[in-house]
């Protein structure tokens, strides 16, 4: 089987809704093992791990805010301790409160900041340990079209995503040698919770701007982390790779 990940242990943050629930399925249906994150909506997370387990793949649920780095550490422990190793982490964790810098408040700010990229960083940091230490890991975080071309009304989610780019290019540099590869992906416009609040009016403004004329749905998104997780992707590291229809090029 193409990505073949039998015998692999994975954790997926925010991996009961949306994009997570997606990528969670598609690594379970190539053979990995999922420790699926959540927050706050612990009927989602039973969902997902039902959805798993009834196609025939393993699944585990485990509640912790990521924003919080205590609980983020035990997330890791628990995958080493119980599940006896980590292969891959993906940091898919993430939250939206937009709206323009002048009526932007700092808990906005810094809840995102907290959430979407130091949460990242703490995973990664405890992650890559246990990885280096088996020669062998695949770190993957999700970040957006938002942190590459920046966008209106989300200062603090694009200086989030900006900075997820940032961090898996450093660590990439980290730990290359130990056969550890960090890469980033990139989703344009995805039809998940996320994005169904949007207005009709910017719905449409954002859909003009997408070459291949459609949003994209959560399976395509997984489809690629999938790859940047499996053997044959063992080259490749350091790379941001979009999911956008060709929104943002180059
Ligand atoms: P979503 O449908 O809103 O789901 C978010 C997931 O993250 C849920 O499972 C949620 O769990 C979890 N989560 C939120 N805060 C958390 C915390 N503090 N600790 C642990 N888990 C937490 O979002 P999505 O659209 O699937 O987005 C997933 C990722 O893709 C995010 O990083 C997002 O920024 C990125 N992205 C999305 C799009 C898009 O168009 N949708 C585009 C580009 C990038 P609970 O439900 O339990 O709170």
């Amino acid at each position: 089987m193409m990505s073949d990940l039998t015998g692999r242990i994975a954790i997926v943050t925010g991996g009961s809704r949306g994009i997570g629930r997606a990528i969670a399925e598609s690594l379970a249906q190539h053979g990995a093992t999922i420790l699926i994150n959540y927050h706050s909506n612990a009927t989602a997370a039973e969902e997902a791990a039902q959805a798993i387990t009834s196609n025939g793949g393993k699944a585990l649920i485990r509640q912790a805010n990521v924003a919080i780095p205590e609980e983020a550490e035990k997330l890791i422990d628990f995958a080493k301790d119980e599940l006896g190793k980590l292969d891959i982490l993906v940091n898919n964790a993430g939250i939206t409160r937009d709206n323009l810098i002048a009526r932007m408040k700092l808990e906005d700010f810094d809840e995102v900041l907290d959430t979407n990229l130091r949460s990242a960083w703490i995973m990664s940091k405890v992650a890559s340990r246990v990885m280096m230490r088996a020669r062998w890991g695949r770190i993957i975080n999700i970040t957006s079209v938002s942190g590459i071309a920046g966008q209106a009304g989300q200062t603090n989610y694009s200086a989030s995503k900006a900075g997820l780019i940032g961090l898996t290019k450093a660590l990439a540099r980290e730990v290359a040698t130990r056969n550890v590869t960090v890469n980033a992906v990139a989703p344009g416009f995805i039809e998940t919770d996320m994005t169904k609040e949007l207005s009709e009016e910017l719905v449409q403004t954002v859909t003009a701007q997408i070459p291949m004329g459609r949003w994209g749905s959560a399976n395509e998104v997984a489809h690629a982390v999938t790859f940047l997780a499996s053997e044959q992707a063992s080259y490749i590291t350091g790379c941001v790779l979009s999911v956008d229809g060709g929104m943002v090029m180059g």
